[in-house]
């Protein structure tokens, strides 16, 4: 049995997205800057998932961008916004403290040129209200970055609410919604969005590839110079199979949005569920307010990474969300964010399921889990003060 529950990490390129790359190796294999046939049957396609990727945000064709990727996509819309305000004396930015690396690193790079980041808290279900980011904008802010939906504990944003307090203060928006795309429904003009960022292999699509939406008016830096592709804002022949393969990808998403999330949403109570039974655990993140797939938990008196390979020898991938850098274990900070003392974010487990898993899958996720936490509690020394009245039980 191979379990793979750690689609939050990556997906399983599906046979859309797939059947779209195909012919752009060895049929349709032109540079779509060529004037010949071949190069503009590559720019049909290109156009194509141009369109396609602009139906599913509802924005013009001429608003979407291809990146790398979704790490691409956000330090582009971070670094375009910070040199649009300095532009105008304005350096103050808008964050939150449980963004993605990219996000986070690209603000902390922002804070070294002389910008001032301002994260806010995320509170114990790792959310922002529309309130707090209006309370934090001041006339010297440039940008406000607020991810649509936490990678690692699944909490949903009120993006909309947010989007609409900043379109009010004349504020730039950008969402991190790597998370969100393909599983929530996006709109960026009712959600009032100005810049958006989504990653192809985060819903089913392959690697290497993403999209920066950025609303016409808000004029991008030029990330890499050399050509007129992507409207010389990113020059280089554009990777056409990844290209049509996660706008496949995005189009196949889109059109299955509301049974996937009802399926999958299904399978994520029954597993969180079934997890809240083991003693001394808890659920991070919002109850309510989550992607469909996304569980996340900590288990008291354990270690995430012993916990992970002993699920992998029993052939669960999953995930625990805690960031392990060169050999130091660093607690991860979204737990750290939303309040989660160092010893029990360190026992975390992430599982983020997608429409491919089953109703077994969770059986046999929820029948071994709780064996493995026993095992492990049984050899820690954390866990024999714990039961000893050593150390107080913090869940
Ligand atoms: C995966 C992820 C990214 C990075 O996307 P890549 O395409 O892997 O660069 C950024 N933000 C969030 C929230 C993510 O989950």
């Amino acid at each position: 049995m191979m379990i793979y529950a750690d689609n939050a990490a990556t997906t399983r390129v599906s046979d859309t997205a797939l059947a779209a790359m195909l012919p752009c190796f060895q049929e349709q294999y032109g540079n779509p800057s060529s004037l010949h046939s071949v190069g503009q049957r590559a720019a049909e396609i290109l156009t194509a998932a141009r369109e396609t990727v602009a139906e599913v945000l509802n924005c013009s064709p001429k608003e979407i961008y291809f990146t790398s990727g979704g790490s691409e996509a956000d330090n582009q819309a971070i670094l375009s916004a910070a040199l649009l305000g300095a532009k105008k004396g304005k350096k103050h930015i808008i964050s939150t403290a449980f963004e993605h690396h990219a996000v986070l690193h690209t603000l902390q790079k922002l804070e070294k040129e002389g910008y001032e980041v301002e994260l806010l808290p995320v509170g114990s279900t790792g959310t922002v209200t529309a309130e707090q980011v209006k309370a934090a904008i001041r006339p010297d802010t440039a940008l406000v970055t607020i991810m649509y939906a936490n990678n690692e504990i699944g909490s949903v944003l009120p993006i909309a609410e947010i989007g609409a307090v900043c379109k009010e203060a004349g504020v730039l928006f950008h969402t991190d919604a790597v998370q969100a795309a393909g599983h929530l429904h996006i709109d960026v003009k009712a959600q009032n969005i100005d810049m958006l960022s989504l990653s192809g292999h985060k819903f089913h699509g392959p690697k290497g590839v993403g999209v920066l939406y950025a609303r016409l008016g808000v004029r991008l830096a030029n990330l890499i110079e050399g050509g007129a592709q992507e409207k010389g804002k990113r020059a280089g022949t554009e990777n056409i199979p990844a290209i049509a393969g996660m706008a496949a990808a995005l189009k196949e998403a889109a059109d299955h949005i509301d049974e996937n999330a009802a399926k999958v949403s299904a399978l994520r109570d029954k597993l969180i569920d079934g997890l809240l039974k083991i003693p001394h655990s808890a659920l991070n993140g919002d109850p309510v307010n989550r992607l469909p797939g996304n569980v996340n938990f900590c288990f008291e008196g354990i270690e995430g990474e012993s916990l992970l390979l002993l699920l992998d020898a029993k052939g669960i991938c999953a995930s625990s969300g805690s960031a392990c850098t060169s050999g130091s274990l660093d607690p991860s900070h979204v737990l750290l964010a939303i309040g989660r003392p160092h010893e029990v974010a360190h026992g975390s487990l992430r599982l983020s399921l997608c429409e491919d898993n089953t109703e077994e899958e969770v059986d046999y996720i929820l029948e071994e889990t709780p064996k493995i936490v026993e095992y492990l509690r049984n050899m820690s020394p954390m866990w024999k003060d714990l039961i000893a009245g050593k150390r107080q039980f913090i869940l």
